[in-house]
Protein backbone atom coordinates (compact mmCIF):
# COMPACT_ATOMS: atom_id res chain seq x y z
CA UNK A 1 0.00 0.00 0.00
CA UNK A 2 0.95 3.80 -0.98
CA UNK A 3 0.03 6.78 0.71
CA UNK A 4 -1.19 9.69 -2.35
CA UNK A 5 -1.23 12.60 -0.51
CA UNK A 6 -0.50 12.42 2.79
CA UNK A 7 -4.35 11.68 3.59
CA UNK A 8 -4.89 8.52 5.54
CA UNK A 9 -8.07 8.16 4.01
CA UNK A 10 -6.74 8.32 0.39
CA UNK A 11 -4.54 5.40 0.86
CA UNK A 12 -4.38 3.74 -2.55
CA UNK A 13 -2.81 0.55 -3.31
CA UNK A 14 0.24 0.18 -5.63
CA UNK A 15 -1.68 -2.17 -7.88
CA UNK A 16 -4.75 0.72 -8.39
CA UNK A 17 -2.17 2.93 -10.32
CA UNK A 18 -1.44 0.51 -12.80
CA UNK A 19 -5.08 -1.27 -13.53
CA UNK A 20 -5.44 -3.54 -11.10
CA UNK A 21 -8.86 -2.79 -8.81
CA UNK A 22 -10.46 -4.68 -6.03
CA UNK A 23 -14.14 -3.26 -7.28
CA UNK A 24 -15.15 -3.17 -10.46
CA UNK A 25 -16.93 0.39 -10.26
CA UNK A 26 -13.19 1.63 -9.63
CA UNK A 27 -11.99 -0.19 -12.55
CA UNK A 28 -14.28 1.50 -14.80
CA UNK A 29 -14.03 4.58 -13.24
CA UNK A 30 -10.26 4.83 -13.69
CA UNK A 31 -10.36 3.60 -17.38
CA UNK A 32 -13.05 6.38 -17.99
CA UNK A 33 -11.06 9.04 -16.27
CA UNK A 34 -8.09 7.70 -18.72
CA UNK A 35 -10.04 7.45 -22.04
CA UNK A 36 -11.05 11.28 -21.07
CA UNK A 37 -7.47 12.41 -21.15
CA UNK A 38 -6.41 10.24 -23.93
CA UNK A 39 -8.49 11.76 -26.20
CA UNK A 40 -6.15 14.45 -26.05
CA UNK A 41 -3.84 12.50 -27.29
CA UNK A 42 -2.10 12.72 -30.72
CA UNK A 43 -2.22 9.34 -33.39
CA UNK A 44 1.98 9.43 -32.65
CA UNK A 45 1.31 9.05 -29.10
CA UNK A 46 -1.23 6.13 -30.13
CA UNK A 47 0.69 4.19 -32.04
CA UNK A 48 3.72 4.38 -29.63
CA UNK A 49 1.13 3.02 -26.95
CA UNK A 50 1.29 -0.10 -29.07
CA UNK A 51 4.38 -0.37 -29.95
CA UNK A 52 5.06 -0.29 -26.23
CA UNK A 53 2.78 -3.15 -25.76
CA UNK A 54 4.36 -5.10 -28.27
CA UNK A 55 8.11 -4.46 -27.16
CA UNK A 56 7.20 -5.76 -23.57
CA UNK A 57 5.16 -8.45 -24.72
CA UNK A 58 7.34 -9.91 -26.49
CA UNK A 59 10.63 -8.98 -24.49
CA UNK A 60 12.01 -13.02 -24.26
CA UNK A 61 11.21 -12.84 -20.29
CA UNK A 62 7.82 -11.77 -20.04
CA UNK A 63 6.77 -13.63 -23.09
CA UNK A 64 8.16 -16.68 -21.00
CA UNK A 65 6.42 -15.64 -18.08
CA UNK A 66 3.05 -14.94 -19.25
CA UNK A 67 2.94 -18.41 -21.40
CA UNK A 68 4.19 -20.32 -18.23
CA UNK A 69 1.98 -18.61 -16.09
CA UNK A 70 -0.68 -19.36 -18.66
CA UNK A 71 -0.25 -23.31 -18.57
CA UNK A 72 -0.11 -23.06 -15.09
CA UNK A 73 -2.71 -21.30 -13.85
CA UNK A 74 -5.10 -22.77 -16.43
CA UNK A 75 -3.61 -26.04 -16.46
CA UNK A 76 -4.10 -25.94 -20.10
CA UNK A 77 -2.16 -25.82 -22.90
CA UNK A 78 1.35 -26.13 -24.65
CA UNK A 79 4.11 -23.97 -23.11
CA UNK A 80 5.98 -23.58 -26.79
CA UNK A 81 3.25 -23.18 -28.16
CA UNK A 82 1.55 -20.69 -25.86
CA UNK A 83 5.10 -18.79 -26.43
CA UNK A 84 3.81 -19.00 -30.50
CA UNK A 85 0.98 -17.49 -29.86
CA UNK A 86 1.66 -14.65 -27.47
CA UNK A 87 4.58 -13.26 -29.84
CA UNK A 88 2.21 -13.43 -32.25
CA UNK A 89 -0.39 -11.68 -30.92
CA UNK A 90 2.02 -8.79 -30.20
CA UNK A 91 3.73 -8.92 -33.23
CA UNK A 92 0.59 -9.05 -35.95
CA UNK A 93 -2.12 -7.17 -34.79
CA UNK A 94 -2.36 -3.74 -36.54
CA UNK A 95 -2.24 -0.79 -34.75
CA UNK A 96 -3.34 2.73 -35.77
CA UNK A 97 -2.48 2.04 -39.42
CA UNK A 98 -5.50 0.46 -39.54
CA UNK A 99 -7.84 3.27 -39.43
CA UNK A 100 -7.98 3.79 -42.44
CA UNK A 101 -9.98 7.28 -43.42
CA UNK A 102 -12.46 7.48 -46.11
CA UNK A 103 -12.66 11.18 -48.29
CA UNK A 104 -15.14 12.11 -50.66
CA UNK A 105 -14.69 15.68 -52.83
CA UNK A 106 -16.56 16.85 -54.63
CA UNK A 107 -17.76 20.27 -55.53
CA UNK A 108 -19.83 21.17 -52.71
CA UNK A 109 -16.31 20.39 -50.65
CA UNK A 110 -14.61 17.13 -48.68
CA UNK A 111 -16.12 14.72 -46.69
CA UNK A 112 -14.15 12.95 -44.20
CA UNK A 113 -15.32 9.74 -42.64
CA UNK A 114 -12.89 8.55 -39.72
CA UNK A 115 -12.56 5.42 -37.38
CA UNK A 116 -12.99 7.32 -33.95
CA UNK A 117 -13.11 5.85 -30.34
CA UNK A 118 -16.17 4.46 -28.79
CA UNK A 119 -14.71 5.06 -25.08
CA UNK A 120 -14.28 2.23 -22.57
CA UNK A 121 -14.32 -1.22 -23.90
CA UNK A 122 -15.52 -4.16 -21.61
CA UNK A 123 -13.94 -6.96 -22.85
CA UNK A 124 -14.48 -10.26 -21.34
CA UNK A 125 -11.32 -12.83 -22.31
CA UNK A 126 -11.48 -16.96 -22.27
CA UNK A 127 -9.37 -19.27 -20.44
CA UNK A 128 -8.32 -20.78 -23.26
CA UNK A 129 -5.99 -17.60 -24.73
CA UNK A 130 -6.11 -15.78 -21.38
CA UNK A 131 -2.67 -13.28 -22.37
CA UNK A 132 -3.07 -13.97 -26.18
CA UNK A 133 -7.08 -12.17 -26.19
CA UNK A 134 -5.35 -9.06 -23.53
CA UNK A 135 -2.84 -8.31 -25.82
CA UNK A 136 -4.56 -8.46 -29.29
CA UNK A 137 -7.68 -6.34 -27.36
CA UNK A 138 -5.03 -3.86 -25.77
CA UNK A 139 -3.38 -3.18 -28.98
CA UNK A 140 -6.63 -2.73 -31.42
CA UNK A 141 -8.90 -0.89 -28.51
CA UNK A 142 -5.79 1.58 -27.54
CA UNK A 143 -4.68 2.04 -31.43
CA UNK A 144 -8.89 2.82 -31.96
CA UNK A 145 -8.42 5.52 -28.72
CA UNK A 146 -10.42 4.01 -26.40
CA UNK A 147 -9.41 2.36 -22.59
CA UNK A 148 -10.48 -0.80 -21.67
CA UNK A 149 -11.87 -3.09 -18.63
CA UNK A 150 -10.82 -6.49 -18.90
CA UNK A 151 -13.22 -8.98 -17.34
CA UNK A 152 -11.12 -12.27 -17.36
CA UNK A 153 -11.82 -15.63 -16.73
CA UNK A 154 -11.15 -16.75 -12.99
CA UNK A 155 -8.70 -19.24 -14.10
CA UNK A 156 -6.99 -16.97 -15.10
CA UNK A 157 -6.96 -14.21 -12.95
CA UNK A 158 -3.33 -13.89 -11.32
CA UNK A 159 -1.84 -13.76 -15.03
CA UNK A 160 -4.11 -11.15 -16.12
CA UNK A 161 -3.86 -9.02 -13.39
CA UNK A 162 0.04 -9.58 -13.58
CA UNK A 163 -0.07 -8.52 -17.13
CA UNK A 164 -2.55 -5.63 -17.17
CA UNK A 165 -0.18 -4.31 -14.73
CA UNK A 166 3.09 -4.53 -16.25
CA UNK A 167 1.59 -2.79 -19.71
CA UNK A 168 0.11 -0.23 -17.32
CA UNK A 169 3.42 0.29 -16.18
CA UNK A 170 5.22 0.78 -19.67
CA UNK A 171 2.39 2.86 -21.23
CA UNK A 172 2.89 5.57 -18.04
CA UNK A 173 6.58 5.14 -18.28
CA UNK A 174 6.13 5.95 -22.01
CA UNK A 175 3.72 9.15 -21.13
CA UNK A 176 0.32 7.18 -20.99
CA UNK A 177 -2.35 8.49 -19.05
CA UNK A 178 -2.83 5.73 -16.16
CA UNK A 179 -5.93 3.23 -16.29
CA UNK A 180 -5.45 2.98 -19.77
CA UNK A 181 -6.30 -1.05 -19.31
CA UNK A 182 -7.64 -2.20 -16.03
CA UNK A 183 -8.74 -4.96 -14.87
CA UNK A 184 -10.41 -6.34 -10.98
CA UNK A 185 -8.12 -9.03 -9.39
CA UNK A 186 -11.01 -11.29 -7.72
CA UNK A 187 -12.76 -11.46 -11.24
CA UNK A 188 -16.52 -13.34 -11.06
CA UNK A 189 -19.75 -14.02 -13.08
CA UNK A 190 -20.99 -11.45 -10.74
CA UNK A 191 -18.44 -8.77 -11.73
CA UNK A 192 -18.40 -9.73 -15.42
CA UNK A 193 -22.41 -8.73 -14.71
CA UNK A 194 -21.72 -5.89 -13.68
CA UNK A 195 -19.37 -4.52 -15.99
CA UNK A 196 -21.67 -5.14 -18.63
CA UNK A 197 -24.06 -3.14 -16.62
CA UNK A 198 -22.23 -0.13 -15.73
CA UNK A 199 -23.40 2.63 -17.78
CA UNK A 200 -19.71 3.84 -17.84
CA UNK A 201 -18.64 1.01 -20.35
CA UNK A 202 -19.80 1.70 -23.93
CA UNK A 203 -19.09 -1.60 -25.82
CA UNK A 204 -18.77 -5.16 -24.45
CA UNK A 205 -16.37 -7.54 -26.44
CA UNK A 206 -16.54 -11.26 -25.46
CA UNK A 207 -14.76 -13.71 -26.65
CA UNK A 208 -15.86 -17.21 -24.94
CA UNK A 209 -18.87 -19.79 -25.31
CA UNK A 210 -21.93 -19.31 -26.63
CA UNK A 211 -23.29 -18.29 -22.45
CA UNK A 212 -20.98 -15.24 -22.44
CA UNK A 213 -22.03 -14.22 -26.32
CA UNK A 214 -25.92 -14.02 -25.57
CA UNK A 215 -25.31 -12.46 -22.87
CA UNK A 216 -23.23 -9.47 -24.36
CA UNK A 217 -26.01 -9.42 -27.25
CA UNK A 218 -28.48 -8.87 -25.62
CA UNK A 219 -27.04 -6.35 -22.74
CA UNK A 220 -28.19 -3.39 -24.97
CA UNK A 221 -24.76 -2.11 -25.76
CA UNK A 222 -22.71 -2.19 -28.67
CA UNK A 223 -21.30 -5.85 -28.79
CA UNK A 224 -18.86 -7.60 -30.65
CA UNK A 225 -19.28 -11.59 -29.77
CA UNK A 226 -16.84 -14.18 -31.00
CA UNK A 227 -18.38 -17.29 -30.18
CA UNK A 228 -17.55 -20.78 -30.10
CA UNK A 229 -16.83 -23.07 -33.08
CA UNK A 230 -15.90 -26.77 -33.80
CA UNK A 231 -13.73 -26.58 -36.87
CA UNK A 232 -14.12 -29.35 -39.70
CA UNK A 233 -11.47 -30.32 -42.54
CA UNK A 234 -12.31 -31.85 -45.61
CA UNK A 235 -9.53 -33.65 -47.45
CA UNK A 236 -10.67 -34.79 -51.17
CA UNK A 237 -8.47 -37.48 -53.63
CA UNK A 238 -6.81 -33.89 -55.05
CA UNK A 239 -5.44 -33.01 -52.18
CA UNK A 240 -1.55 -33.94 -51.32
CA UNK A 241 -2.60 -36.43 -48.63
CA UNK A 242 0.74 -36.50 -46.18
CA UNK A 243 0.74 -32.86 -46.37
CA UNK A 244 -2.89 -32.71 -45.48
CA UNK A 245 -2.03 -35.48 -42.51
CA UNK A 246 1.10 -33.21 -41.04
CA UNK A 247 -0.83 -30.11 -41.12
CA UNK A 248 -4.24 -31.40 -39.41
CA UNK A 249 -1.97 -33.26 -36.79
CA UNK A 250 0.05 -30.12 -36.23
CA UNK A 251 -3.64 -27.80 -36.13
CA UNK A 252 -5.36 -29.94 -34.27
CA UNK A 253 -2.27 -30.61 -31.03
CA UNK A 254 -1.71 -26.63 -31.75
CA UNK A 255 -1.71 -25.54 -28.28
CA UNK A 256 -3.71 -28.76 -26.96
CA UNK A 257 -6.74 -27.78 -29.48
CA UNK A 258 -7.51 -24.92 -27.65
CA UNK A 259 -7.70 -22.55 -29.83
CA UNK A 260 -11.32 -21.97 -30.87
CA UNK A 261 -10.10 -22.38 -34.90
CA UNK A 262 -8.08 -25.89 -34.80
CA UNK A 263 -9.31 -28.81 -35.89
CA UNK A 264 -12.10 -30.87 -34.55
CA UNK A 265 -12.95 -33.28 -36.83
CA UNK A 266 -11.92 -34.84 -40.16
CA UNK A 267 -13.96 -35.76 -43.15
CA UNK A 268 -12.14 -37.55 -45.42
CA UNK A 269 -13.42 -39.21 -48.84
CA UNK A 270 -13.31 -42.47 -48.76
CA UNK A 271 -11.02 -43.71 -51.46
CA UNK A 272 -7.75 -41.80 -49.63
CA UNK A 273 -9.36 -42.28 -45.96
CA UNK A 274 -7.17 -45.09 -45.38
CA UNK A 275 -3.84 -43.42 -46.93
CA UNK A 276 -4.87 -40.35 -44.68
CA UNK A 277 -5.18 -42.48 -41.64
CA UNK A 278 -2.09 -43.87 -42.43
CA UNK A 279 -0.08 -40.55 -43.06
CA UNK A 280 -1.36 -39.15 -39.61
CA UNK A 281 -0.09 -42.09 -37.73
CA UNK A 282 3.30 -41.83 -39.45
CA UNK A 283 3.44 -37.71 -38.23
CA UNK A 284 2.02 -38.37 -34.75
CA UNK A 285 -1.07 -39.49 -34.52
CA UNK A 286 -2.16 -42.78 -32.50
CA UNK A 287 -5.43 -44.66 -34.33
CA UNK A 288 -7.63 -45.93 -31.55
CA UNK A 289 -9.53 -49.07 -33.10
CA UNK A 290 -11.48 -50.64 -30.79
CA UNK A 291 -15.32 -49.49 -30.25
CA UNK A 292 -15.25 -50.13 -26.51
CA UNK A 293 -11.82 -48.24 -25.84
CA UNK A 294 -13.47 -45.19 -28.26
CA UNK A 295 -16.10 -45.32 -25.52
CA UNK A 296 -14.47 -45.75 -22.47
CA UNK A 297 -12.52 -42.54 -23.96
CA UNK A 298 -15.60 -40.43 -24.32
CA UNK A 299 -16.95 -41.44 -20.76
CA UNK A 300 -13.53 -40.27 -19.13
CA UNK A 301 -13.45 -36.83 -20.83
CA UNK A 302 -16.71 -35.95 -21.08
CA UNK A 303 -19.51 -34.88 -18.54
CA UNK A 304 -22.51 -35.64 -17.43
CA UNK A 305 -24.31 -32.76 -19.85
CA UNK A 306 -22.44 -34.29 -22.62
CA UNK A 307 -19.68 -32.12 -23.00
CA UNK A 308 -16.20 -31.76 -22.34
CA UNK A 309 -14.78 -32.31 -18.66
CA UNK A 310 -13.06 -29.34 -18.16
CA UNK A 311 -10.12 -31.60 -16.60
CA UNK A 312 -9.48 -32.91 -19.97
CA UNK A 313 -9.75 -29.79 -21.58
CA UNK A 314 -6.43 -28.47 -23.26
CA UNK A 315 -4.61 -31.28 -21.92
CA UNK A 316 -1.80 -33.20 -23.81
CA UNK A 317 -2.84 -36.30 -25.79
CA UNK A 318 -0.17 -38.50 -23.61
CA UNK A 319 -1.88 -36.80 -20.29
CA UNK A 320 -5.08 -38.12 -21.79
CA UNK A 321 -3.94 -41.52 -23.00
CA UNK A 322 -2.17 -41.90 -19.49
CA UNK A 323 -5.65 -41.45 -17.28
CA UNK A 324 -7.16 -43.50 -20.05
CA UNK A 325 -4.58 -46.21 -18.66
CA UNK A 326 -3.51 -46.59 -22.05
CA UNK A 327 0.56 -46.79 -23.59
CA UNK A 328 1.45 -43.68 -24.20
CA UNK A 329 3.72 -43.48 -27.38
CA UNK A 330 6.66 -41.27 -27.97
CA UNK A 331 5.76 -38.19 -29.92
CA UNK A 332 2.37 -38.60 -29.51
CA UNK A 333 0.11 -35.21 -30.56
CA UNK A 334 -2.93 -36.53 -31.28
CA UNK A 335 -5.61 -39.61 -30.77
CA UNK A 336 -7.04 -40.35 -34.05
CA UNK A 337 -10.30 -42.51 -34.14
CA UNK A 338 -12.58 -43.40 -37.12
CA UNK A 339 -16.55 -42.93 -35.99
CA UNK A 340 -19.76 -42.19 -37.64
CA UNK A 341 -21.49 -38.56 -38.29
CA UNK A 342 -23.66 -39.08 -35.18
CA UNK A 343 -20.59 -39.64 -32.88
CA UNK A 344 -20.51 -36.77 -29.95
CA UNK A 345 -16.74 -36.80 -30.59
CA UNK A 346 -17.72 -34.68 -33.80
CA UNK A 347 -20.58 -32.61 -32.64
CA UNK A 348 -19.14 -31.48 -29.56
CA UNK A 349 -16.32 -29.05 -29.24
CA UNK A 350 -13.86 -30.63 -26.67
CA UNK A 351 -10.56 -28.69 -27.20
CA UNK A 352 -8.65 -31.52 -26.46
CA UNK A 353 -6.31 -33.85 -29.17
CA UNK A 354 -8.68 -35.90 -29.98
CA UNK A 355 -9.63 -36.51 -33.62
CA UNK A 356 -12.35 -38.32 -34.97
CA UNK A 357 -12.21 -39.20 -39.19
CA UNK A 358 -15.68 -39.54 -40.66
CA UNK A 359 -16.00 -41.37 -44.19
CA UNK A 360 -17.64 -39.96 -47.08
CA UNK A 361 -18.63 -41.14 -50.35
CA UNK A 362 -17.22 -38.65 -52.28
CA UNK A 363 -16.28 -34.63 -52.09
CA UNK A 364 -19.42 -33.48 -52.30
CA UNK A 365 -20.71 -35.40 -49.21
CA UNK A 366 -17.93 -34.38 -47.37
CA UNK A 367 -18.65 -30.84 -47.53
CA UNK A 368 -22.56 -31.62 -46.42
CA UNK A 369 -20.81 -33.16 -43.98
CA UNK A 370 -18.68 -30.97 -42.64
CA UNK A 371 -21.44 -27.82 -42.84
CA UNK A 372 -23.52 -30.19 -40.57
CA UNK A 373 -20.72 -30.80 -38.14
CA UNK A 374 -19.64 -27.41 -37.80
CA UNK A 375 -23.29 -26.67 -36.35
CA UNK A 376 -24.17 -23.41 -37.87
CA UNK A 377 -21.20 -21.34 -36.14
CA UNK A 378 -20.20 -19.84 -39.15
CA UNK A 379 -16.31 -20.29 -37.18
CA UNK A 380 -13.58 -21.69 -39.05
CA UNK A 381 -12.93 -25.06 -41.16
CA UNK A 382 -10.38 -25.91 -43.31
CA UNK A 383 -10.47 -28.40 -47.04
CA UNK A 384 -7.38 -30.18 -48.48
CA UNK A 385 -7.75 -30.06 -52.38
CA UNK A 386 -6.23 -29.15 -55.22
CA UNK A 387 -9.94 -28.78 -57.32
CA UNK A 388 -10.28 -25.10 -56.89
CA UNK A 389 -13.99 -26.01 -58.04
CA UNK A 390 -14.89 -27.99 -54.47
CA UNK A 391 -12.61 -25.57 -52.21
CA UNK A 392 -15.08 -22.62 -53.66
CA UNK A 393 -18.06 -24.68 -53.22
CA UNK A 394 -17.21 -25.28 -49.62
CA UNK A 395 -16.39 -21.80 -48.53
CA UNK A 396 -19.51 -20.70 -50.33
CA UNK A 397 -21.73 -23.47 -48.23
CA UNK A 398 -20.51 -23.00 -45.09
CA UNK A 399 -20.28 -19.21 -44.87
CA UNK A 400 -17.43 -19.54 -41.89
CA UNK A 401 -15.12 -16.26 -41.08
CA UNK A 402 -12.44 -18.54 -41.77
CA UNK A 403 -11.73 -20.88 -44.28
CA UNK A 404 -8.06 -22.53 -44.47
CA UNK A 405 -7.03 -24.10 -47.83
CA UNK A 406 -4.67 -26.85 -47.84
CA UNK A 407 -2.94 -25.91 -44.75
CA UNK A 408 -2.92 -26.17 -40.40
CA UNK A 409 -5.95 -23.72 -39.39
CA UNK A 410 -3.23 -21.42 -37.71
CA UNK A 411 -2.54 -19.98 -40.64
CA UNK A 412 -6.40 -18.55 -41.05
CA UNK A 413 -4.79 -16.08 -38.19
CA UNK A 414 -1.34 -15.17 -39.35
CA UNK A 415 0.65 -18.09 -37.95
CA UNK A 416 2.21 -19.30 -41.40
CA UNK A 417 -0.18 -18.21 -43.37
CA UNK A 418 -0.95 -14.07 -44.76
CA UNK A 419 -3.16 -11.64 -42.68
CA UNK A 420 -3.04 -10.33 -39.06
CA UNK A 421 -3.29 -12.10 -36.07
CA UNK A 422 -6.52 -11.80 -33.51
CA UNK A 423 -7.39 -14.12 -30.78
CA UNK A 424 -10.85 -12.34 -31.32
CA UNK A 425 -12.89 -13.70 -34.16
CA UNK A 426 -15.99 -12.32 -34.29
CA UNK A 427 -18.81 -14.66 -36.51
CA UNK A 428 -21.81 -13.80 -34.43
CA UNK A 429 -21.71 -10.04 -34.54
CA UNK A 430 -20.03 -10.44 -38.00
CA UNK A 431 -17.22 -8.06 -37.61
CA UNK A 432 -15.19 -11.21 -38.75
CA UNK A 433 -11.18 -10.99 -37.43
CA UNK A 434 -11.15 -8.08 -34.98
CA UNK A 435 -8.36 -5.21 -35.05
CA UNK A 436 -8.34 -1.32 -34.03
CA UNK A 437 -11.00 -0.61 -36.62
CA UNK A 438 -13.87 -3.42 -35.51
CA UNK A 439 -13.78 -1.15 -32.25
CA UNK A 440 -14.58 1.87 -33.40
CA UNK A 441 -17.49 4.33 -34.32
CA UNK A 442 -17.78 5.82 -37.92
CA UNK A 443 -18.25 9.36 -37.69
CA UNK A 444 -18.38 11.84 -40.43
CA UNK A 445 -16.72 15.69 -40.63
CA UNK A 446 -18.01 17.87 -43.66
CA UNK A 447 -16.10 21.05 -44.88
CA UNK A 448 -18.54 22.45 -47.37
CA UNK A 449 -17.54 24.36 -50.61
CA UNK A 450 -13.82 24.07 -49.64
CA UNK A 451 -10.50 21.59 -49.66
CA UNK A 452 -11.87 20.56 -52.95
CA UNK A 453 -9.08 21.09 -55.28
CA UNK A 454 -9.21 19.48 -58.52
P1 LIG B 1 -16.42 -19.45 -21.30
O1 LIG B 1 -17.59 -19.11 -22.15
O2 LIG B 1 -16.60 -20.40 -20.19
O3 LIG B 1 -15.83 -18.10 -20.63
C1 LIG B 1 -15.51 -16.98 -21.41
C2 LIG B 1 -15.60 -15.74 -20.54
O4 LIG B 1 -16.96 -15.48 -20.26
C3 LIG B 1 -14.91 -15.88 -19.18
O5 LIG B 1 -14.34 -14.65 -18.82
C4 LIG B 1 -16.06 -16.24 -18.26
O6 LIG B 1 -15.79 -15.86 -16.93
C5 LIG B 1 -17.19 -15.43 -18.86
N1 LIG B 1 -18.53 -15.99 -18.64
C6 LIG B 1 -18.98 -17.19 -19.10
N2 LIG B 1 -20.28 -17.34 -18.76
C7 LIG B 1 -20.65 -16.23 -18.09
C8 LIG B 1 -21.86 -15.79 -17.47
N3 LIG B 1 -22.95 -16.54 -17.46
N4 LIG B 1 -21.89 -14.59 -16.88
C9 LIG B 1 -20.79 -13.80 -16.86
N5 LIG B 1 -19.60 -14.17 -17.42
C10 LIG B 1 -19.54 -15.36 -18.02
O7 LIG B 1 -15.29 -19.96 -22.30
P2 LIG B 1 -13.79 -20.42 -22.04
O8 LIG B 1 -13.78 -21.82 -21.57
O9 LIG B 1 -13.07 -19.42 -21.26
O10 LIG B 1 -13.28 -20.38 -23.55
C11 LIG B 1 -13.59 -21.38 -24.47
C12 LIG B 1 -14.74 -21.02 -25.37
O11 LIG B 1 -14.53 -19.76 -25.98
C13 LIG B 1 -14.88 -22.00 -26.51
O12 LIG B 1 -16.24 -22.19 -26.81
C14 LIG B 1 -14.14 -21.33 -27.65
O13 LIG B 1 -14.54 -21.76 -28.93
C15 LIG B 1 -14.53 -19.90 -27.41
N6 LIG B 1 -13.54 -18.97 -27.97
C16 LIG B 1 -13.88 -18.25 -29.07
C17 LIG B 1 -12.97 -17.39 -29.62
C18 LIG B 1 -13.27 -16.58 -30.85
O14 LIG B 1 -12.46 -15.75 -31.20
N7 LIG B 1 -14.39 -16.78 -31.49
C19 LIG B 1 -11.69 -17.26 -29.05
C20 LIG B 1 -11.38 -18.01 -27.91
C21 LIG B 1 -12.33 -18.86 -27.37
Amino acid sequence: MIKTDGNPAAVQCESERFGVFTCMDDAVGAAELAQMAYLCYSMEDRERFVQTIKTTVTAPDVLKIISLMSVEETGMGNYEQKLIKNRAAALNSPGTEDLVTEAKSGDKGLTLVEYCPFGVCGAITPATNPSETIICNSIGMLAAGNSVVFSPHPRAKKLSAWLVELLNKRLIEQGAPANLITTIREPSIESTNEMMKHPKIRMLVATGGPGIVKLVMSSGKKAIGAGAGNPPVVVDETANIEKAAIDIVNGCSFDNNLPCIAEKEVVAVDCIADELIRCMTQHGAWLMTDPAQIQALWELVSNDKGGPDVNFVGKSAAYILEKAGLPVPDGVKVILMETPGDHPFVREEMMMPILPVVRARNVDEAIDMARVFENGNRHTAMMHSTNVEKLTKMAKLLQTTIFVKNAPSYAGIGVGGEGFTTFTIAGPTGEGLTSARSFCRKRRCVMSDALHIR
